[in-house]
């Protein structure tokens, strides 16, 4: 299956199987806005609890916030989000396309490597086992001029955007002579700015002192609250605040499913650190936050870090963890030393102390913060993406047939047990089968089915990632046995009703992956 042919494999197996739709369908959808499905909702609140636990519940020093969407239109003047939240909007004349100016010009970079990359994939099957990329990709001219010219235009883009120097964008989409990907032409209007966030008015106020913005991250949030969660709780600086929560962007560019979308929800946590102090923690934060990434399964390959170019306005060190999406390697979670930018600003502008005095050095300061941040629905859709999976397996005469199955971790699945009575018309088994789905659902997210042959049952559990399917047979109504299918290995194990809860348990537990 190519990457593309995967993709639109996981946007129509999304659909068909009731974990994301798009919204308002009936209407032709809402660019950029999606709804989870029944089993959609069980996997994002599962990658939530996942999330919640390795951070609030396995640290004493962090803790939770829900703080409101909307907040006093300050907030945003003083995060710097009224004046430089924006994007470099660029309009082709011909195709009516707009597009995202900076996105075009990294997606010409990656073609730029890529070039230097096939080169080297060629000499590596000339050469064999003799042959030594490090110094090929030193040596070798052609190589060296792609390399080169990839980072010469990095930095110049990294430079026009730190400046906001929307010209020198145009130049370089000139210089590069890059067309529009869809329309093909090179007929580009000026790149201007675009500010990303939406608004709205408060009751009956007219006008400007009215005008409320719905948060575009939920991290301001946890800033104005700085204070109050500090002193409820009496935490000492280092201390984190985690929140979750839907954010709202009006991006301009949004045709990646849900990548990104204009409504999502963040996973987000400040970390507060004496200054001086945040590098250390961004090198914890960094480590921790990858092993998160890996326990539930992704391969360390398709994860990488990436430091910014282009630093925000209030950012001393930024990194992205990159998850080799489909469509290339792309922002998973952003992790930020923010200085102390947001509590000072917020401190000067609302005129109120945001101070921590400090017993250990007997000194007030503002802290210095170190943030990771992660997007609920792109960890759903890099989850999904490195679930889906088609596989050759016997069925149940010893033939080859395959089979769609979503390999996800058993404690992110939606469904952790299928209960199955092997007929559906003998009331004996139905019964015994709907007691054992009462016993199990106290315990685990069940599903009760009884239609269909059981073959096709298990693939309908296989294509929802259900991690166990407990059959009732004839047997179960002699000895109280019933068999339970692995997912992976579709092994059968013949257990007493009594075991399954233990089975079960000890797979889908989230225990394992705080350890
Ligand atoms: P990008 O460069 O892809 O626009 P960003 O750098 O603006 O992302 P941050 O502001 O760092 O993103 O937001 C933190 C996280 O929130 C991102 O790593 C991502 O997972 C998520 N996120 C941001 N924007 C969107 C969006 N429009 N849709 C879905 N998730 C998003």
């Amino acid at each position: 299956m190519t990457q593309t042919d995967l993709f639109k494999r996981i946007i129509a197996h999304s659909k068909e199987y009731g974990f994301i739709f798009p919204s308002s369908e009936i209407y032709e959808g809402l660019s950029a806005v999606y709804d989870y499905g029944p089993y959609g909702v069980e996997l994002k609140n599962n990658i939530k609890d996942y999330w919640w636990a390795a951070m609030v519940q396995m640290h004493e020093n962090i803790v939770g916030l829900d703080a409101a969407i909307f907040m006093h239109p300050k907030t945003w003047k003083a995060s710097g989000h009224v004046d430089a939240f924006n994007d470099p909007l660029v309009d082709n004349k011909d195709s009516k396309k707009r597009y995202r100016a900076d996105v075009l010009i990294e997606e010409e970079i990656e073609k730029i490597k890529a070039k230097a990359d096939k080169e080297v994939e060629k000499a590596k099957k000339k050469f064999g086992d003799s042959f030594d990329e490090a110094l090929y990709r030193t040596t070798n001219p052609r190589v060296v001029e792609y390399s080169q010219k990839a980072t010469a235009v990095e930095q110049r883009l990294g430079k026009a955007m730190s400046a906001g120097d929307m010209a020198d964008l145009k130049a370089i989409l000139e210089d590069l002579e890059i067309a529009d990907p869809e329309g093909g032409t090179r007929n580009w209007t000026d790149v201007r700015q675009f500010n990303l966030m939406f608004n709205t008015q408060l009751g009956n106020i007219a006008g400007e002192e009215g005008k409320l913005y719905l948060r575009p991250e939920t991290a301001q949030g946890i800033f104005v609250n700085f204070l109050n969660v500090q002193k409820s709780t009496r935490q000492k600086v280092p201390f984190g605040i985690a929140q979750i929560g839907k954010a709202f962007r009006n991006e301009i560019v949004a045709r990646q499913f849900i990548f990104r979308m204009r409504e999502f929800e963040q996973m987000e946590m400040q970390f507060f650190v004496q200054p001086g102090e945040e590098m250390r923690w961004y090198d914890y934060w960094k480590q921790t936050r990858m092993a998160w990434h890996q326990k539930i399964g992704t391969p360390a390959e398709k994860l990488r870090f990436k430091d910014h170019d282009n630093l925000a306005h209030y950012a001393n060190a930024a990194v992205d963890i990159q998850y080799e999406f489909p469509f290339g390697f792309k922002e998973l979670e952003g992790i930020h030393s923010r200085t102390n930018f947001d509590l000072s600003s917020h401190q000067e502008l609302s005129g109120k102390k945001l101070q921590y005095f400090d017993p250990e050095i007997n000194e007030s300061y503002t802290p210095y913060v170190v943030e990771t941040s992660v997007g609920a629905d792109r960890m759903f859709l890099s989850i999904l993406s490195q679930a889906l999976q088609e596989e050759t397996v016997p069925d149940a005469e010893g033939n080859d047939s395959t089979r769609t199955v979503l390999k996800l971790h058993p404690a992110l699945a939606p469904i952790k047990v299928a209960v199955l009575p092997l007929l559906k018309n003998r009331e004996e088994l139905t019964n015994a089968a709907t007691d054992v789905f009462n016993k199990l659902k106290f315990s685990f997210q069940c599903q009760y089915d009884e239609k269909d042959a059981i073959g096709r049952r298990y693939r309908r559990q296989d294509a929802i990632g259900t991690p166990f399917c407990v059959t009732i047979d004839f047997e179960t109504l002699e000895n109280q046995t019933v068999t339970i299918r692995d997912r992976d290995t579709l092994e059968q194990q013949r257990v007493h009703i009594d075991q399954i809860e233990g089975i079960v348990g000890g797979k889908v537990s989230m225990k394992s992956l705080m350890v």
